[in-house]
């Protein structure tokens, strides 16, 4: 048993003091307790929050970032990045994949996530054969998690198209092909990995590149309750698309032909009409918003205020990385609406006229809801995902400030020490496999640019 003593921590109900958290070997809270006396030989802490969840991660997109940002000849767009992404996904190795995810995810762990969702389609070998093992790649995601302590859930992903209408798929492509029962293999082979830290779920990569009758076919073998993740109308090419081929728009393609539920997490779904909104919010499927990728893929802004006046949930994720941190990816969401809208203070609800604090507790509760982790809440039974502040710097104030100081107040990380289930990741900003973690990345870096020329 472990524990930590907060003079501040944000409970389910709100910001409580003087708050005795404890949890067990299993990384799991055993007793909450506010308004507790100070406890000799308990490490204390100021200010206390529970980590936010990552609901959309292809992590070796990671060591991409920053190398796409060079103008070609015609205009650059979603599909340009994309053929240099699959340059880069053409050659990478398992090894390489995990060492690239064992560094994203310490970096994700120190700005204050403390869960991710893994979105994974590099899952062929280069020549698009089968390694022995069909898991192979989507173990080592989750190897390099498990080595800088941050919890997940992986999704392996079906993806069988290059476009609507079943059109065969390019050349470049062969190392993510799957069918339904591919998928479906795959998932059973990562069964038995899955506990507190880790949960296994499925992902279509869109309507483009898996079709319904497949959908239909992973749901029924898939254990109910499970987390199911599509990217679905990131880009009006891809409205487009779906309207030449079946006269109707992604979102309302999906929910006319699939029964979609709480267990959903609709990835972007930035180009939506009202009633598409309107369905998304009812079914209580969760709004996967990855503000920054979207920003730097130029596809457009999802319609945050109507969707929460619906009472649509949504949660955030980094993508392709361009950013680890959730106070950015935050701060791009409702600064994306701001200016959309020409107006101040966007994401609220009746209930709270805090930005910071409805955005923060949202994305948790979204994130948390997309992951099918016991996540999210400083509450018995969950898993011990603990943030605590810095109280020595200037930006980190007293609650009710706290929140918005955090989100919307200058750009350093002011995220202290980071506890992912029961384990100290983070002290003192510094992931505690640091050093060995950045090496090997460094390392694998190095390899894959000589192959770039
Ligand atoms: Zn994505």
């Amino acid at each position: 048993m472990s524990s930590l003593f907060a003079r501040h921590a944000l409970l389910p109900d709100g910001w409580r003091c003087d708050v005795l958290l404890a949890w067990d070997d299993a990384g799991r809270f055993t007793a909450i307790t506010p308004d507790a006396p100070a406890p000799a030989n308990v490490e204390q802490a100021e200010y206390v929050l529970p980590g936010m969840v990552n609901l959309h991660s292809h992590s070796f997109q990671r060591a991409l970032s920053g190398l796409t940002e060079i103008a070609g000849d015609g205009p650059d767009s979603f599909w340009t990045w994309r053929d240099l992404m699959y340059r880069f996904a053409r050659r990478i190795t398992p090894a390489q994949m995990e060492a690239i995810a064992a560094q994203l995810f310490s970096e994700c762990l120190r700005h204050g996530y403390t869960s991710i969702c893994e979105f994974h389609y590099v899952q062929r070998s280069p020549d698009g054969s089968w390694y022995p093992d069909a898991a192979e790649t989507a173990r080592r995601v989750i190897s390099g998690a498990q080595e800088a302590g941050i919890g997940i859930t992986m999704l392996p992903v079906l993806y069988s198209y290059a476009g609507f209408g079943n059109q065969p798929l390019k050349e470049e492509q062969r190392r993510f092909a799957t069918d339904a029962a591919d998928v479906l293999r795959i998932a059973g082979a990562l069964e038995p990995l899955r506990s507190p830290a880790v949960e296994v779920g499925v992902a279509p990569h869109s309507l483009r590149a898996a079709s319904i009758e497949q959908i239909k076919l992973v749901l029924a073998e898939l254990p109910a309750q499970r987390p199911v993740h599509i990217h679905i109308a990131e880009q009006q090419g891809e409205v487009r698309q779906c309207l030449d081929h079946g006269g109707r728009r992604p979102v309302q393609y999906l929910f006319d032909n699939i029964g979609v539920d709480a267990r959903w997490c609709l990835v972007h779904a930035t180009h939506v009409e009202d009633d598409e909104l309107a369905a998304m919010a009812t079914s209580g499927a969760v709004a996967g918003l990855c503000p920054t990728t979207e920003a730097n893929l130029g596809d457009g802004l999802f319609p945050l205020q109507p969707f929460i006046e619906r009472g649509g949930r949504f949660g955030i994720g980094s993508d392709s990385h361009v950013s680890t941190s959730p106070v950015e990816e935050l701060r791009w969401l409702e600064y994306g609406q701001r200016l959309a809208a020409q107006r101040r203070n966007v994401a609220l609800s009746n209930g709270q006229r805090r930005v910071g604090d409805f955005l923060w507790q949202a994305a948790l509760a979204g994130g948390a809801q997309a992951s099918g982790r016991q996540v999210g809440a400083l509450a018995v039974g969950y898993s011990a995902d603990v943030l605590v502040l810095d109280d020595a710097h200037p930006n980190v104030s007293a609650p009710p400030e706290l929140l918005n100081g955090f989100i919307f107040s200058g750009n350093d990380n002011l995220v202290k020490d980071v506890l992912a289930g029961g384990r100290w990741a983070v002290r003192s900003r510094e992931h505690v496999a640091q050093a060995a973690i950045a090496a090997r990345f460094r390392q694998t870096l190095a390899e894959l640019r000589e192959l770039r020329s």
